[in-house]
């Protein structure tokens, strides 16, 4: 697949998977905060698919940065920050294509640290963090997609017994729990649809 392919691919199977799943994402909102993350998510992955000719004539880094740059213009909520966050800074640190472990390790590494600094937060506080920590840890050791699928996986479930700490849900207190958080979800699809395309699916 040619880099700008890999953008295209990339941008446009990423809008499918939040649009096919954008009312389970509102359902899970609406149990633990104000309901809008399918339509947020929906809101931002359809500006960067609409974008999609003009990233694809970008250096995969900068396509990045761009479609960073996109999700934090058009996403209202907490999540446009963060998704841009660790959207943009992967995109700093991606002198290319990542063309093994260790170099989407590096680029894991950039944008999950953003999403913490951004958050003021890390694993364990009900967020899409704790999908994105595990699946960041099982790529520094060496896995390849089907651990990182794994790790989002079960980062995902275990959002479910945690007492939300941070962001709307936070409120909640105690009544946060028994619940999946949304971010997670969202992020779990998203490790998805790029583990799938890293395999050729
Ligand atoms: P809002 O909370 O503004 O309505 P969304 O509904 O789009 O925004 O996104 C909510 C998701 O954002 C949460 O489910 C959670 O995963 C994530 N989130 C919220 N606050 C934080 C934070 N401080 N750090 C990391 N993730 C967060
Ligand atoms: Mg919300």
């Amino acid at each position: 697949m040619t880099e700008a392919d890999l953008i295209r691919s990339l941008a446009l199977r990423a809008r499918a998977a939040i649009a096919a799943h954008a009312d389970e994402l509102t359902a899970l909102d609406q149990a633990i905060g104000d309901g809008d993350h399918g339509i947020n998510m929906s809101r931002g992955f359809d500006a960067v698919a609409n974008a999609v000719d003009e990233l694809a004539t970008l250096p995969f880094g900068a396509a990045l940065r761009k479609a960073g740059m996109t999700l934090v213009m058009k996403i209202g909520g907490a999540s446009g920050p963060l998704y841009g966050s660790l959207l943009m800074d992967m995109g700093k640190a991606a002198s290319s294509v990542p063309k093994d472990t260790g170099d989407a390790a590096r680029l894991l590494d950039a944008g999950v640290a953003a999403v913490k600094t951004r958050g003021k937060s890390d694993a364990g506080a009900k967020t899409m963090l704790d999908v994105l920590v595990p699946v960041q840890a099982a790529v520094a050791a060496g896995g390849g997609p089907a651990e990182a699928r794994a790790a989002a996986d079960a980062g995902l479930e275990a959002t479910r017994p945690m007492q939300a700490t941070k962001g709307r849900a936070a409120f909640l207190g105690e009544r946060s729990i028994g619940h999946l958080d949304p971010g997670a979800r969202s992020s779990a699809l998203l490790v998805h649809v790029v583990c799938d395309i890293a395999e050729g699916k």
